[in-house]
């Protein structure tokens, strides 16, 4: 067991690409309320039935230049991207975790990677992945060291009730919803996962990288678009696993 053990990394660099083509599924299809079953895939131009060699992750995405076999039809690209992000995320998680923790990084990494992409294309971040994080958190806090266990249980209410209290202010100032309960929600889990110690961070880190990519889009790719809806919560995500890797961050003398 021990031996197994001591390459328990090899397990999940081979699983994160298969993981990778599961989110890839879960974005497309939970958003739309359909069933996540290992139905057969299917070429969505043609309909033929893909064979195992046409879903090997990246691989087949690669031999076969992101063309389907029978008809040429071109796929998308984001199914091998998907599948690099979580491979990447699996590495990111190997570098900075020690040990068997990485996993537990990883598949934070690979529920905040999903919750980016649905909140970037339907601006929801649905309760089956938000929800599930919380005591997913609290777990590895209890796993790791139970005595921290209502610092992070303080994290999850105090990080819910920041956002209902911003939201509440916002939409007393400007009369309309600034900030989403699943933002809440998904504040409450980074509180559940790095204790109230780090929630400040979080938030400035999701702040500062929301006002860059609202000048990043305004300048580049649609100007003058001001009404547009800001997705918070890849901004949230990005803040809470940088969080979770490398702690909060220091604010006031050392
Ligand atoms: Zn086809």
């Amino acid at each position: 067991m021990a031996e197994v053990l001591a390459y328990h990394w090899v397990f999940l660099l081979l699983a994160a690409p298969c993981v990778g083509s599961f989110l890839g599924l879960v974005a497309k299809r939970l958003p739309e309320g359909r069933a996540i079953a290992w139905a057969r895939s299917r070429c969505p131009h043609c309909d033929a039935v893909l064979a195992w060699r046409d879903l090997i992750p990246i691989l087949s995405w690669a031999v076969q230049r992101g063309a389907c076999r029978t008809c040429g039809h071109r796929l998308s690209w984001r199914y091998p991207a998907v599948e690099i992000a979580a491979l990447g995320i699996a590495v990111w998680s190997l570098a900075v975790t020690p040990g068997i923790l990485a996993w537990a990084s990883a598949v934070l990494g690979w529920n905040l990677l999903v919750l980016a992409m649905i909140d970037l294309r339907h601006l929801i971040l649905p309760d089956e992945i938000t929800l599930p994080l919380i005591p997913a958190g609290l777990a590895v806090t209890w796993s790791l060291n139970p005595d921290l266990l209502p610092h992070h249980a303080a994290g999850a209410v105090g990080g819910f009730l920041f956002v209902v209290l911003l939201r509440w202010a916002y939409g007393r100032i400007r009369g309309r919803e600034g900030i989403g309960l699943g933002d809440a929600k998904l504040l409450a889990a980074a509180g559940a996962w790095v204790s109230w110690q780090g929630l400040s961070g979080i938030v400035l880190i999701a702040a500062a990288l929301a006002l860059a990519g609202h000048v990043i889009w305004n300048a580049l790719i649609q100007p003058r678009d001001l009404t547009r809806e800001i997705p918070f919560g890849p901004y949230l995500a990005a803040g809470f696993w940088l969080t979770w890797l490398y702690g909060p961050i220091a604010i006031g003398p050392p």
